[in-house]
């Protein structure tokens, strides 16, 4: 009997609690015996009626510790609350270390569950499929890759538990369910580029130090009544010129297939129908599926910016927490598998990715435009997107957690052939500089960008070379605050011409494995760059020149160099070197 199954069938709430608290002391007590059985999950120990909290997916890690599996455990980092946030890395054999994983040169998948504390199902599915991979006796995936997984990240999220009514109105369940925001109301999926959340610090300092090749960010959806047991996305900005399209174009439609196949569940593109959110323009279509925005604000959008695979997981939050768990653990194993199976094109794919930009500024071959701004496709494709029926009940009651009152599911599904906007096309493209100079007081932009990973070199010196001045025609503030802020956009025009630089300016080589980063974090006009998200608002004027200048040929700043500078003008970084 499986201890799943002898909480099923209890007749009230307190019996369950009772099973539940009993059961709880069993897995505590694993850590007592020496080879044991291996720890479950809150969900499977509750008839999935309940969620982890954070206490039980430590003491799950705690009993998968004493197993002698191989796995080994860290924190990537704290809280705004001050928990730790726990992460497991699988593989065989266990790597504890970024330096030892390289050594195998396996692909390196980093999956991370509750970015969005409400959406529990990532959480629960990781840890059971953690459990599994690490127990099996057989080889598997663990033998060809590295899995590094982050159960609950937003930890102070997960633990704001209050009714789903409340906290996921659009959830079937669980009852009770934490909340979106971290402990300072931050949407975490919103602040990959600014960086503001104690939480998003740790995760880019795991992806500066880990260098995953493929990251998968966790979620449940929001919005519309679909016939899908998950939804995907890849990474959608433009600008993800590696991992995007090969994500969108030879990953997803095979998982698709695999899901289809092996564990009967229909996937599909991330979206929701025009009828829910007008995410196009109202005169493009009446009726059709569109998926959600391409800014890299959101992680799997940052993440292809990085060169690197990525991919969006929506379980359906209208199925319930069991299905949605099961959907999502074969979901992500099918992940698993496709990337072991892919192991050296994915491996490749990351190489090729760091090291094209590495010739930025010396082969006029090697240059790529970056998209700096985008928009949804007005072409879309047309296809079946399965659609339920809802129907009104003729009463206020709740028919089911999560659908309106008055209103029920049906059951029934359809067909629907319709305008399908999955993909984003660039409306503003820059070609890379040799470098972007930035002007000493701004200390902090530097700090982000090394928050990123991006390498930041100073001058001692004042020099001079040939680049551009972004001259700003108007500033645009946001009509409305969002994540604590008031988004800038900026419209004006380039001026070529000798630019001449203080001692101490910060210099950022384009000629970096992240200078696709750079560009689309440094260029004025990004639509979510640094100048969005308020980091130049205190000194940007109309009709005058934006603080950051763009150098065309490093190589060549000795040229201009003024007579004070020419004794330490080897301290400045050549792309020679
Ligand atoms: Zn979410």
């Amino acid at each position: 009997m499986t201890l799943g199954s002898l909480t099923r069938g209890r007749p009230s709430g307190s019996a369950i609690l009772a099973v539940v608290a009993i059961l709880g002391c069993t897995t505590g007590g694993v850590r007592g015996r020496s080879a044991s059985e291996p720890p479950r999950t809150r969900p499977e120990l509750t008839d999935y009626r309940e969620t982890s909290s954070y206490a039980d997916v430590r003491k799950f890690l705690d009993s998968l510790e004493t197993l002698s599996l191989p796995l080994s455990f860290g924190s990537i980092g704290r809280t705004t609350e001050g928990r730790e946030i726990p992460y497991v890395v699988a593989s065989r054999p266990a790597v504890s270390t970024p330096e030892a994983a390289k050594r195998l040169q396996r692909p390196i998948v980093y999956v991370q569950g509750n970015i969005h504390g409400g959406e529990v199902e990532g959480k629960d599915a990781l840890l059971a499929l953690v459990r599994d991979l690490s127990l099996a006796p057989r080889p598997n995936v663990l033998d060809s890759i590295i899995l590094i997984a982050v159960p609950i990240y937003n930890a102070d999220g997960n633990e704001r538990f209050a009714s789903q009514s409340r906290n996921r109105t659009h959830q079937n369940g669980p009852e009770l369910v934490g909340v979106r925001g971290n402990a300072q109301s931050l949407d975490l999926n919103r602040d990959y580029i600014k960086a503001e959340a104690p939480e998003t610090r740790a995760s880019l300092a795991m992806f500066n130090a880990w260098d995953p090749d493929v990251f998968v960010d966790l979620h449940a959806t929001n919005g519309s009544y679909h016939g899908y047991a998950l939804t995907y996305s890849p990474s959608l900005t433009p600008a993800a010129v590696f991992g995007g399209l090969y994500t969108r174009d030879s990953v997803l439609p095979v998982l698709r297939d695999r899901m289809r196949v092996r564990h009967a569940r229909e996937v599909f593109d991330y979206g929701n129908f025009l009828t829910d959110e007008r995410a196009v323009p109202a005169s493009t279509a009446a009726e059709g599926w569109a998926t959600y925005d391409a800014r890299p604000r959101f992680g799997t959008n940052y993440y292809g910016l990085r060169g690197r695979v990525a991919i969006l997981s929506e379980a359906y939050s209208h199925d319930p927490l069991e299905r949605r768990i099961t959907s999502t653990y074969a979901f992500v194993g099918e992940i698993l598998s496709l990337v072991a199976e892919r192991s050296e094109s994915i491996r490749t794919l990351s190489m090729r990715a760091s090291a094209q930009p590495l010739a930025w500024g010396r082969s006029p071959d090697s240059l790529q435009v970056v998209a700096v701004r985008s928009e949804l496709v007005a072409t879309p494709t047309t296809l079946d997107v399965i659609r339920e029926e809802l129907e009104n009940t003729g009463d206020s009651s709740i028919t089911e957690p999560g659908v309106p009152r008055g209103r029920r599911r049906t059951g029934r599904f359809s067909a629907v052939r319709m305008p399908v906007f999955d993909r984003f096309t660039s409306t503003m493209d820059r070609i890379p500089p040799a470098a972007y100079v930035i002007p000493p007081s701004d200390t902090a932009v530097v700090t982000l960008l090394r928050r990123h990973g991006i390498v930041v070199d100073r001058s001692d010196t004042t020099w001079s070379a040939r680049g551009e001045a972004f001259v700003v025609d108007s500033i645009i503030a946001a009509a409305r605050q969002f994540q604590g802020h008031r988004e800038t956009r900026l419209q004006g025009r380039w001026e070529r011409g000798l630019q001449t630089f203080p001692a101490g300016s910060f210099i950022v080589s384009t000629a970096q494995p992240l200078g696709t980063l750079v560009v689309y974090l440094l260029e004025p006009e990004s639509e979510d760059g640094l100048v969005t998200w308020n980091f130049f608002d205190a000194r940007l004027r109309k009709g005058e020149r934006f603080a950051v200048r763009k150098v065309l040929d490093l190589s060549r700043r000795g040229r201009f160099r003024l007579p004070r500078s020419s004794t330490t003008s080897h301290q400045l970084p050549s792309r020679q070197e």
